[in-house]
């Protein structure tokens, strides 16, 4: 399926199209394969933590700079990013499927959100805005200012390889940070890409007479040891980190240990409750692609299925076809639906939470490998498992393309079991029923910081805040107001008379 590909050149001349030099990437130590084959496409240099740490002192140098050059300048350098962003679309999309194995209208479509974030930013860089406040003294004024906090750090995941980036560097550069941004590992190579964009950018924006300091986004390429030294670094007083769990439980306490603050995103297990009143078409496209598209590899990819007595009879066979059915193989090519897993890590991680389904009285359709004539290369059929009940490997998020689909009579139950996971981040409801419909979004049903209606729990837009409850991290990035985690709030009272009223009725005549 996969053999004749030669991604090595096709990488090679991606990267040279993006503005990336040879030497970025080759030569190095950190390996980077591409899941779609197994091949080795790139050997990045990896920064020393002494390189890590003097990049992020330019880093801060950068900020107190940045600081400076009023918001809606700062908008105008992303305004110019997503100018840069909508020209490297088709090459850095690509890219996205090359190095992580998504299908092509995936990888454009994540390139699609880092432009429509850089428009969401642009926007906000003529807004940044905070209240008056009536105060009780005569001749004061109360308000609250919104200033720049100083160099971010962001620590990326795999599976949304430049995406999660640009909703932290749009959102913290327009509200006047610099950036810090330790990718994933195993995604370096798109990473160098959008760096490269940026300083395109960058220099377009100075051209034009616009105010930057260099070093204002950074990238250092290396493992978990960089990412410590981010979240352990003195000078960066808000981390982004995007990932598993296990990351954010290592990453959170040591931020809370020096006052700096969190974004976490982490891992979710997301669940649908398909009730009698659905519209069963409907559902089945949307149970299909938010648990099989991207391989089951998205943090919003739905694990759970809790399929009302009287339509689960109509509903699973149904679904059970559609698994059977599905196009797995390269994603590069037209039509595919089902990529490769990132590695055999997760490949292996797949098939030991089916062996566990299967000893808790699991009945398993899909789940076997399925062979692309690379062995490095990892191509599953997404696996559909009826469960008895909601235990084992079911309470647990497994990366990969396994939906546990169980039976349930009331719709109250239903919800309690929904919310009985450690996870969350995204939940969905399938009803016509105006009173389950808005009961599932209402306080007391589903616990999850994304819930829907009438469509699967994946695939976000920006406009909205983006992240999750419970061991999902309770971070909150992208749209709304998420913006305000970038910044520090300060309270400032101003005495435009003649006298010292004290709040409270407090006297102090001296
Ligand atoms: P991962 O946790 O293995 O790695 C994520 C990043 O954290 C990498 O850059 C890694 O180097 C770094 N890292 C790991 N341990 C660290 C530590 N102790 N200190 C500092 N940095 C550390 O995750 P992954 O396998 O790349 O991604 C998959 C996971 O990410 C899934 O659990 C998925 O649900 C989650 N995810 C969550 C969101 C979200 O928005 N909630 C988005 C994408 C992915």
């Amino acid at each position: 399926m996969t053999a004749t590909l030669d991604l090595v050149a096709e990488t090679k001349a991606i990267l040279t199209e993006l503005g990336v030099a040879a030497d970025r990437y080759t030569g190095g130590t950190l390996a980077v394969t591409s899941p779609v084959t197994g091949a080795e496409i790139g050997r990045l240099k990896e920064h020393s933590s002494e390189e890590a740490k003097a990049a992020i002192d330019k880093a801060h140098e950068a900020f107190l700079a940045w600081r400076d050059v009023p918001a809606p300048k700062r908008g105008e350098l992303i305004r110019l990013l997503g100018e840069e962003l909508r020209g490297g679309k088709a090459a850095l999309g690509r890219l996205v499927s090359v190095e992580v194995g998504k299908i092509t209208s995936e990888g454009l479509g994540e390139v699609q959100e880092m432009i429509d974030i850089c428009d969401f930013a642009v926007g906000l860089s003529r807004q940044l805005y905070g209240l008056t406040i009536a105060t009780e003294r005569s001749e004061h004024r109360m308000m609250e200012s919104w200033h720049p906090l100083g160099p971010i750090g962001i620590i990326s995941a795999f599976n949304f390889p430049v995406a999660v980036w640009s909703w932290n560097a749009a959102l913290a550069m327009v509200c006047g940070n610099s950036t810090i941004w330790k990718p994933s590992e195993k995604t370096p190579l798109t990473a160098l890409a959008v760096q490269a964009l940026f300083e395109k950018a960058l220099k377009r924006y100075v051209a034009e007479g616009g105010e930057a300091p260099a070093n204002l986004s950074t990238l250092i390429i290396g493992g978990r040891d960089l990412g410590e030294l981010l979240v352990d670094h003195p000078k960066v007083p808000l981390v982004s980190a995007t990932g598993s769990t296990a990351m954010g439980r290592a990453v959170g306490p040591r931020l809370a240990g020096r006052f700096a603050r969190a974004i976490l995103e982490l891992g979710g297990n997301n669940a649908a409750i398909v009730c009698p009143t659905a519209d069963l078409d409907l559902t089945l496209r949307g149970v299909a692609f938010s648990a099989m598209g991207t391989a089951g590899q998205r943090c919003t990819s739905l694990r759970r299925l809790f399929v009302h007595e009287s339509v689960y009879d109509q509903l699973v066979p149904r679904l059970q076809k559609a698994y059977g059915s599905v196009t797995i193989g390269n994603p590069l090519e037209a039509g595919t639906l089902v990529g490769p897993l990132i590695d055999r890590h997760a490949f292996d991680r797949m098939q030991a939470a089916l062996t566990e389904a299967k000893a808790a009285g699991g009945k398993i359709t899909g789940g076997e490998r399925v062979e692309s004539g690379s062995a490095e290369a990892f191509y599953v059929r997404p696996a559909l498992v009826e469960m008895p009940e909601q235990t084992g490997p079911v309470e647990q998020e497994t990366f990969a393309p396994i939906l546990y689909v169980m039976k349930y009579s009331d719709f109250d139950s239903a919800v309690a079991l929904h919310n009985a996971v450690p996870q969350g981040l995204s939940s969905s409801i399938f009803t016509n029923d105006m009173r389950e419909a808005e009961t599932f979004v209402s306080a007391r049903g589903s616990d999850c910081g994304i819930a829907n209606v009438n469509l699967g729990p994946s695939g976000a837009e920006i406009g909205g805040a983006f992240g999750g409850e419970k061991e999902t991290g309770g971070g909150r990035e992208s749209g709304s107001d998420a913006w305000k985690a970038y910044m520090r709030r300060a309270t400032n009272t101003i005495n435009y008379g003649r006298t010292l009223p004290l709040a409270q009725g407090v006297k102090f005549d001296v």
